[in-house]
């Protein structure tokens, strides 16, 4: 899908982050004689240890003079990179403007966020955006294409509480990072109970998921880490809050309950800052606070009933494997698929189904590509589309329709959600295009120098996010003629080294 664009004045200055890195495109510069070459090495090696002086002393967002690429901050208390990947359950893109939110927006103001929210990936349920955030891959690649779900072969079914291997798919973050040597921690995020490589769920690193345990317990538990010896201190954790996607279910988006819970939120995050602060090392650790998917109001009586395409196909119960709003449908093997598919969108074309037009059904290989919801042999054969705010149902009822809803097209921008990243890594006030969330796997292994496993998101997005490294032993490759942190005019036939090199 292309990211949306900006709006005039969204646009970051162009920073040397939004440039490709490689050394390829540099023109190669003759070397220096070996005698000036010495003497420009003592100036350049004297001038650095001034800078490197001056980078850890400076106020971190004055732009640093004659710097020739924008760098990471430097970390002045931990010893290496963390990151916290916090998820705020259904937190709609558009939800940070309902109240002043001043934690969340100081996030925003010093940090990345993206310009109309981060794309969830279809269907736009819980578990497959979390395991999609969590390890780069598309729902048909990692295998958690829905909340619940049959296996079509054995026949055993998937719930929020299936913990076995067999269901999870693909490499989350915290086995790439166990795996390499990394200590991980979760505090909720679903997939994060289940053994895999060299994760374990250990007792100290891993919470069973308890959704009655209060948010500031939460958000206490990861502050306590901070507490811990600097070799027990994890360097990537998870924590997971359910709102404001449960009072987006009972009230839709639009309610002041809604205001209220991103207030909440927002005192989870100044909780988070002030514990971080108290300990010195806010501007340390890379925050990422994201949503799964985003909420659409289903007031309205937008509903469409599939006991009134009785006259095209009488459609049994137990066909239907999901309902709303992805409906799912998987006919006894003696129909034909496509024959299911064509009386059901003749019936729903016809005029005589109550909001059938709403309503399209699709062979799952005849979806659009852009949704990647056809490659797994999970993923029911038929699947329909219904529009923003609608809901299916087998028969008409009297019950209570009002309320909110996700799980629709990824393409509605009521879907959307927020990236928002402060720390060394990220560039203070920068707003970039809005991107799908199985991009942010390579970035977080990026930050903590992890070889990514194989997976849907770019390889040279990072690139496009993160403030190049930052060295605090600058580096002279004579050789290469490279120098990493070089804030000063450069000495003639010398060229700027790639972070990555430091
Ligand atoms: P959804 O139905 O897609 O809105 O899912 C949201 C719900 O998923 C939350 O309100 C929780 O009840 C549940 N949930 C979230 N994380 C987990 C988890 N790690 N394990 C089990 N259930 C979870
Ligand atoms: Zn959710
Ligand atoms: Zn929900």
């Amino acid at each position: 899908m292309a990211a949306a664009p900006f709006a005039a004045g969204d646009s970051p200055s162009p920073t040397a982050a939004l440039l490709p890195h490689s050394h390829s495109g540099a023109t190669p510069s003759p070397r220096p004689s070996s005698t000036s070459s010495r003497l420009h090495i003592l100036l350049t090696a004297a001038l650095a240890i001034t800078t490197s002086y001056l980078l850890l002393h400076h106020h971190h967002r004055t732009p640093l003079s004659a710097a020739p690429a924008a760098t990471a901050r430097p970390q002045v208390k931990l010893e290496k990179p963390v990151v916290i990947l916090i998820s705020s359950d259904g937190f709609r893109f558009g939800y940070h403007h309902k109240a002043p939110l001043p934690h969340i927006h100081r996030l925003i103001g010093n940090g990345t966020s993206a310009a109309t929210g981060l794309i969830p990936v279809f269907p736009t349920l819980t578990f497959p955006n979390h395991y999609s955030i969590a390890t780069g891959l598309y729902p048909s690649s990692h295998g958690i294409i829905n909340n619940y779900f049959p296996d079509p072969i054995s026949g055993d079914y998937f719930t929020m509480a299936s913990h076995e291997s067999k269901w999870w798919l693909g490499e989350p973050l915290w086995v790439t990072a166990v795996d390499q040597g990394i200590q991980a921690a979760t505090y909720f995020w679903p997939g994060s109970e289940v053994k895999k490589g060299g994760w374990d769920c250990p007792e100290k690193y891993c919470r069973h998921y308890n959704g009655s345990v209060p948010f500031e317990e939460r958000v206490d538990s990861i502050l306590g880490y901070f507490d811990l010896p600097s070799d027990e201190l994890p360097q990537f954790m998870t924590l997971y809050f359910e709102d404001p996607d449960h009072q987006g279910h009972q009230v839709g988006p639009d309610d002041p309950a809604i205001t209220e819970a991103v207030e909440h939120m927002d005192e989870m995050i100044g909780r988070l800052i002030d514990g971080l602060e108290a300990r010195g090392v806010f501007e340390d650790v890379n925050i990422i606070l994201v949503g799964d998917h985003g909420m659409v109001g289903t007031c309205d009586k937008k509903l469409v009933f599939l006991e009134e395409l009785a006259p095209w196909i009488e459609l049994e119960k137990d066909w239907v494997l999901s309902m709303t709003p992805l409906l799912a449908i998987r006919p006894p093997d003696d129909l034909l698929l496509q024959d299911v598919v064509s009386k059901m969108n003749e019936g729903l074309r016809s005029g005589k189904v109550e909001n059938g037009e709403y309503l399209r059904m699709y062979l799952k290989e005849d979806l659009p590509s852009r949704l990647h919801y056809s490659e797994n042999y999970r993923i029911p054969p038929i699947i329909g589309l219904v529009e923003e705010g609608y809901k299916v149902e087998m028969k008409r009822s009297n019950k209570n329709e009002c309320g909110g809803a996700h799980g629709y097209d990824n393409a509605f921008f009521s879907m959307r959600t927020i990236f928002i990243a402060h720390g060394p890594r990220f560039e203070g006030g920068r707003v970039v295009p809005s991107f799908e969330n199985v991009e942010i796997y390579n970035v977080i292994a990026s930050i903590l120098n992890m070889e990514p496993a194989p997976n849907n998101g770019s390889a040279s997005f990072p690139d496009t996010i993160l403030l190049p490294k930052f060295c605090d032993n600058v580096a002279i490759f004579q050789e290469e003629q490279v120098y990493c942190n070089q804030l000063q005019e450069l000495p003639a036939g010398y060229s700027v080294g790639n972070n990555s090199q430091c």
